[in-house]
């Protein structure tokens, strides 16, 4: 697999503690930007009540998990909670090459291994308004114990350590700024020079030949 080249699609990562937000924003993001397609990644984390095997993950048991692993098809995998998550190379080179743009909603491990594959790729990092408000959020999940609750928290200081690691920081303070401030990094990322090269070669070639 080589890196993705100007022409191909643009790649997209998007990381966030638990409770930042992340998962609603990217939801929305796709809503209003249809040139942009959400990656599904593996997981060996079962299904929660209204999850779709192949929509919003693709549930493998930790055998299936391990022989994908083993034939190199992840493009980057990382222990996330107690369970493994991977995105599978084959899905991204297939976006990429056809020139569609593609998000990649991973933890900070996987960005990491993502970002030494593809330099060029955009990352953004979701924060929280404040520390209070972050344990606000994860306390309002009723379907977490409390002992789960701190595990989360401690997680999430973890994952908000590596903020220093990305190009973009969002604030989801207010839904729609945060919204507005994602679309706006898509959007001025696809207007770079290097991408309208490829984007706008026939209109390019005329001006250059007039
Ligand atoms: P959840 O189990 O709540 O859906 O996701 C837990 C965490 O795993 C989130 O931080 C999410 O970004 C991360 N995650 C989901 N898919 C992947 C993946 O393919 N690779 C990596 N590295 N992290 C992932």
């Amino acid at each position: 697999m080589t890196s993705s080249s100007p022409s191909s699609g643009l790649l997209f990562i998007v990381s966030a503690p638990s409770g930042a937000g992340k998962t609603s924003l990217v939801r929305a993001l796709l809503e209003c930007d249809p040139g942009l397609s959400l990656s599904i990644s593996c997981t060996t984390r079962p299904p929660r009540a209204g999850e779709q095997d192949g929509v919003h993950y693709h549930f493998l048991d930790r055998a299936a998990f391990d022989e994908a692993l083993a034939a190199g098809a992840f493009l980057e995998y990382a222990q996330v909670f107690d369970h493994l998550y991977g995105t599978r190379a084959a899905d991204v080179i297939h976006y990429l090459d056809k020139g569609s743009d593609l998000l990649l909603e991973i933890d900070w491990q996987g960005a990491r291994q993502v970002r030494a594959r593809f330099p060029e790729a955009i990352s953004i990092f979701i924060l929280p308004p404040t520390l209070e408000e972050l344990e606000r959020r994860l306390r309002e999940r009723r379907t977490d114990s409390s002992e789960t609750i701190a595990r989360r928290m401690a997680q999430a200081h973890a994952e908000l350590a590596h903020w220093t690691e990305y190009d973009y920081l969002v604030v989801n303070d207010r839904f729609e700024a945060a919204l507005a401030a994602l679309h706006a990094i898509v959007t001025a990322a696809r207007h770079r020079v290097a991408v309208q090269r490829q984007r706008l070669k026939t209109l390019l070639a005329a001006i250059d030949a007039a």
